[in-house]
């Protein structure tokens, strides 16, 4: 299938999130799914779909590091929306290396090694999956980060490390965290129950993972303080990518 042009492109840019995945499911139909953790957005954005086309992939990369609910809620999600997620997980050669280089915490001593394991058991996975799809719906919103609101759209051409490309969709851009509350509220959307705990100390997740990377944090924290508490800029795994970097 062609790129899209300039003109189409601002088209879909101009759509609802529910217009946007009508557009994305129907032009693309099996050469597109929803990339997801199982965060809000991305439960979010399964609804929606659910309710504008008859049938969608749904694609989940298990690092084998999630926690035990993350794996129960998946299941909840399949029977709720009648769908099959494809879980992913990292090739068994290559977790292998990793765990001879680094062990089995190695990727929490610095942020290299914490990249090299993202890599291998995150990025590595969907990079495979991707490669055969035009279109890949993920959970970008703008109010994630100062770099995402500057640089990043709707609906825009990814391009790749190995110099390729695919359409990324983002259809919950412009949506705020408020704005996922009222839509969960209002269409009694069943979401991760991690967002339940709380700690005796009053912390709570704003952001779900790899338990070894993601921490409840105080409400008046931001969202990616969770991530990787011990790096203070770099923050991102690399699993969305732009000019070189991960975003
Ligand atoms: S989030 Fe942590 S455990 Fe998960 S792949 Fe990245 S470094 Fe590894």
């Amino acid at each position: 299938m062609s790129k899209l042009s300039k003109e189409q492109l601002d088209e879909i840019n101009s759509f609802s999130a529910e217009r946007l995945l009508k557009w994305t499911f129907e032009h693309y139909g099996k050469q597109v799914a929803i990339g997801t953790s199982f965060q809000k957005t991305g439960t979010v954005i399964i609804d929606i779909t659910s309710r504008v086309v008859d049938s969608f992939r749904v694609y989940f990369v298990d690092t084998l590091r999630h926690p035990e609910s993350t794996y129960e809620f998946i299941k909840s999600v399949e029977a709720r929306y009648n769908i099959d997620v494809e879980i992913l997980k990292p090739d068994t050669e290559e977790l292998q290396q990793l765990n001879n280089q680094q062990g089995q915490w190695g990727h929490l001593f610095s942020a290299k090694e914490r990249k090299r394991c993202c890599q291998v058991r995150k990025i590595n996975p969907a990079r495979r999956l991707e490669a055969d799809l035009e279109a890949v719906v993920s959970g970008l919103r703008a109010d994630q980060s100062a770099f995402r609101a500057a640089n990043m759209k709707k609906a825009y051409y990814e391009n790749r490390e190995d110099g390729g490309h695919i359409l990324k969709i983002n259809p919950m851009f412009e949506w705020t965290e408020a704005d996922l509350d009222d839509y969960i509220a209002e269409n009694d959307v069943q979401i991760h129950p991690l967002y339940d705990y709380e700690s005796e100390h009053g912390e709570k997740y704003k952001v779900i993972g790899c338990g070894t990377c993601h921490f409840p944090v105080q409400p008046d924290r931001p969202a990616r303080s969770g991530k990787f508490p011990w790096e203070r800029s770099e923050k991102e795994c690399g699993l969305h990518y732009k000019d070189g970097g991960g975003i």
